[in-house]
């Protein structure tokens, strides 16, 4: 098993299967499960993986055979995580805003949900009284997280059911007599301190007595992990030191089961990102480099001021100058400013790091550009597991009319 893949297998797949392509490493993925499941063995914790951060079957059909659970964001991505293999016991679907018919769909499917409003929980209770135990997801009012963007816990998020709107909560659950299984919170992502977790905890731990029927505790996901040398990351070991302490000091917490929901943390740093270079354009205030890629492949740098770790693959040993990555699309799409990077030249190969999680997941055709294909490795072995795009895709819906 290996957890980099090399610049010579990078460059080897990137010639077999083209530009750009997203590939993702699969021991890398079982490496970060295998940590997860080391800090926190003993069979109290259990871990769901975040679909959303990606979703190609091969990827959930691989986390599957990897013994972990799946928590979705939609009925889509429950559908999806079925399809791969997931019994139903083992899907969570943590909804958020969604219409009810969708929460009846995810019951009548089997799975798990845990619900995000009191509107739909009134809703449960009347149409189904007790008969689906749920999970609520909570608003502990917590701020955490790497930008507002990506905070969910803070007093004017629209995610979960507030705190102190507990009274309220405990009307519904009593009146149709509402079994809750779950409290859940997830408070963020890119949360780099163990400590906002126990924060979370303190929130819930309070609360845990009006909830006789509760079986587990949900902490959520949001792991930090390194997008550059140096950066600050969770400390997995400590977090679940401090967890389990945490739930063996209380008393009403001891006999509960722990879960996590980790996206990031399982499947960011087995992703690379190739692209080649298109052309130069030299400015007054800097050399572009355009790539045949932008935020429809990669929004992150544009929406979250996300940094991604770039190298040059096709000249390694160049001399080293500051270069403005750009895409080629009609909109700025700026990968990194001014960034140092061995000589660039047109055709050169290069690789974005850390795309793994939210990387393919948030592509789009804008600009009628084809999405990138992806590609696995496991063991060594290349796959495709998704085609590019092709004229046929971007159309393939459209109902073209006479006016
Ligand atoms: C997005 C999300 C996660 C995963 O977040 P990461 O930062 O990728 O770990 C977990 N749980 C819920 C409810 C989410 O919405």
């Amino acid at each position: 098993m290996s957890e980099q893949l090399t610049n010579e297998q990078l460059v080897r797949i990137a010639q077999e299967f083209g530009t750009p392509v997203y590939i993702y490493n699969a021991d890398k993925i079982e490496k970060q499960y295998q940590r997860l499941r080391a800090a926190f063995e003993g069979g109290r914790v259990k871990i769901f993986y975040a679909a959303k951060a990606l979703t190609n079957l091969s990827v959930l059909r691989f986390i599957h055979k990897l013994g972990a659970n799946v928590d979705c964001s939609s009925i889509n991505e429950v559908k999806l995580a079925l399809q791969a293999g997931f019994d139903p016991s083992r899907v969570l679907y943590t909804s958020n805003g969604i219409h009810f018919a969708e929460i009846e769909e995810a019951l009548l499917l089997g799975v798990f949900v845990n619900i995000d409003s009191l509107y739909n929980l009134q809703k449960l209770g009347e149409k189904y009284g007790n008969r689906y135990p749920v999970g609520v997801r909570l608003r502990p009012n917590i701020m955490a997280g790497g930008n507002l963007k990506i905070s969910t816990g803070h007093d004017r998020s629209k995610f979960g059911i507030p705190v102190e709107q507990l009274g309220q909560l405990q009307d519904i659950i009593r009146k149709y007599g509402i079994r809750i299984q779950n409290l859940h919170i997830h408070t963020g992502s890119d949360i780099k301190d163990a400590d906002i977790f126990i924060k979370g905890i303190d929130v819930l731990f309070d609360i845990i007595p009006h909830f006789p029927d509760l079986r587990s505790i949900d902490l959520g996901g949001g792991f930090k992990v390194a997008y550059k040398d140096g950066d600050p990351v969770i400390n997995i070991e400590e977090l679940s030191q401090k967890v389990l302490a945490a739930f063996d000091a209380h008393e009403a917490a001891r006999g509960l089961e722990i879960w996590f929901e980790p996206g990031k943390f399982m499947v960011s740093e087995c992703g690379y990102l190739i692209t080649s270079v298109n052309l130069l354009k030299e400015t007054a205030a800097t050399t572009f480099v355009s790539i045949n890629s932008g935020f429809n492949h990669l929004i992150r740098p544009m929406f979250y001021d996300a940094y991604h770790r770039i190298e040059n693959l096709s000249n390694p040993g160049g001399a080293v100058a500051p270069y403005s990555v750009v895409g080629n699309i009609c909109e700025t799409d700026t990968f990194a400013w001014d960034r140092p990077l061995p000589e660039v030249r047109e055709g050169d190969l290069l690789v974005f790091y850390n795309a793994g999680a939210y990387g393919y997941e948030m592509a789009s055709t804008f600009n009628s550009r084809f999405r990138p294909a992806e590609v696995i490795v496991r063991n060594g072995k290349a796959q495709l597991i998704r085609k590019r795009d092709t004229m046929e895709d971007l159309i393939r819906n459209q109902v073209v009319v006479d006016l």
